[in-house]
Parts: C-alpha cells; structure tokens; sequence
C-alpha cells in the first residue's frame, strides 16, 4: 500500500458523511457547530487517530469535522486521548512492566 493517502471516491466519501452524520450528528465533532446551520462552514473528514498512525479510511477512526477545526488539529493526536494515555501510562506502571 502507497504511504501517501489514498483517494476516496465521491461515493464513498458520500456514504461516509452520511454515516457519520447518522453517529456524531450533523455538527462538527470538535467544536460542535452544526453545519445546516452554517452553510458557508465547510466539512472535512477529520482522521481522529492520525493518517499517519491509522492509515485509510476506516468509519471508526473518522469524525466530521468544520475546516478550521481539521486544520487546527493538523497531523497531532487528539488532546483527550493524549490524555488518557498519559493517565493510563503513568511512569510507575512503566517500571512495573519493564
Ligand atoms: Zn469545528
């Protein structure tokens, strides 16, 4: 498999709005705008886990997401799972299991 993103086909970029919608609502899963309500604010699939670490176009690690809040994240790792691994991975666990 190619290390750069593959392309989604309209259809499936379609059906994959349409599923998230279904889980998330529409709005975006960050900031929480609703999109109907604002139709200048652009959607994007936001790759939750990074591209990079999770690579393709699996439904349980997208979320839509408003422009400027994909663009924000960018490539980094979402703030609250950064979290919960600082709290699950404490360095007195890395001892215990080293
Ligand atoms: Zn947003």
């Amino acid at each position: 498999m190619s290390a750069d993103r593959e392309v989604l086909a309209p259809q499936a970029r379609t059906f994959l709005h349409c599923r998230l919608k279904e889980v998330h609502g529409p709005r975006c899963f960050y900031c929480g705008r609703h999109f109907r309500r604002r139709p200048g604010r652009r959607k994007t699939l936001d790759h939750y886990i990074p591209h990079r670490m999770w690579p393709g176009w699996n439904v349980d690690n997208l979320v839509l997401a408003c422009e400027q809040c994909n663009l924000a994240k960018g490539d980094a790792l979402p703030l609250p799972l950064v979290w919960l691994l600082l709290a699950v991975y404490r360095p007195e666990n890395w001892e215990l299991t080293a």
